[in-house]
């Protein structure tokens, strides 16, 4: 007994300190807890529509890991990335730089269409030089998000029965130029049931387009017979005006490179 008093003596004033001290310690611990916690949370999270059709189509699921280990990757990393189904893969460019390069449909439908400022600003300028000599050409989609491609490229896979045949056609999430912000199709603003069709190409607007895209740093992405082996695509064009743009199509540019060196 003896014993435990003289302890109690030595550290009573000693223990209530390094309990006070433990105290602050644990408190610290949980704020910074709490600290990392909502970091996380804040952070970007794929929306939930993303892995719901997942669980019917198991080969899309393996599509989809590529996608969110790519939307984080940045874009010199995402370089490293093998096509799939001819797609490269491009990262979502920066929104909060984008500019509103005009609104398509209306009521319900209207939505808003954007681009990174040079495509965006040389787009304006390939506009009002087409109005000058009376053709309209309107933009029907410039930025879209993973999540949205993901949406898209799900109801294609319906349509068409097969990732492999809606790929023809439509990006996979995560591989389609538009989440670039330098990529947007076009449509004649004179024949409106043409857009996003083939017959788009028998339009003033994509021969104005074919003649004098190139000008205003505009290229057809999809040509026909292109060795990316994805559809002919008469309206979505990419911006290659800027060192930006150039860099994030280098890889898809070098395909077509070697495309004209086989014709
Ligand atoms: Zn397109």
């Amino acid at each position: 007994m003896k014993f435990f008093y003289k302890l109690w003596i030595q550290w009573r004033f000693t223990l209530p300190v390094l309990l006070i001290l433990l105290g602050i310690m644990l408190n610290g611990y949980a704020v910074m807890q709490f600290v990392m916690r909502s970091l996380t949370h804040s952070l970007p999270t794929p929306s939930p529509s993303i892995s719901q059709p997942l669980k019917i189509i198991p080969s899309a699921s393996v599509a989809n890991t590529n996608i969110q280990v790519a939307s984080l990757q940045k874009q010199e990393r995402v370089t490293a990335y093998p096509p799939k189904f001819g797609h490269f893969p491009y990262s979502e460019g920066d929104t909060e730089k984008m500019i509103i390069i005009g609104s398509y449909a209306q009521h319900e439908y209207q939505r808003f269409e954007q681009l990174a400022p040079e495509a965006a600003l040389a787009l304006m300028k390939l506009i009002y030089a087409a109005r000058d000599e009376g053709v309209w050409i309107i933009p029907v989609s410039g930025f879209r998000s993973i999540a949205t491609q993901d949406k898209l490229f799900q109801s294609q896979i319906q349509r068409r029965g097969s990732p492999e045949a809606a790929a023809k056609l439509s990006a996979p999430p995560g591989y389609s130029e538009h989440h670039t912000g330098y990529a947007l199709d076009l449509a004649d603003g004179h024949f409106p049931k043409q857009d996003v069709t083939y017959n788009f190409a028998n339009t003033d607007a994509f021969r104005w387009l074919s003649q004098h895209g190139k000008e205003f740093g505009f290229e057809l992405s999809f040509p026909a017979n292109n060795l990316q082996g994805v559809s002919y695509e008469p309206w979505h064009w990419r911006f290659i005006g800027s060192p930006n743009a150039v860099r994030i199509f280098a890889r898809a540019k070098q395909t077509s490179s070697e495309n004209q060196t086989l014709n």
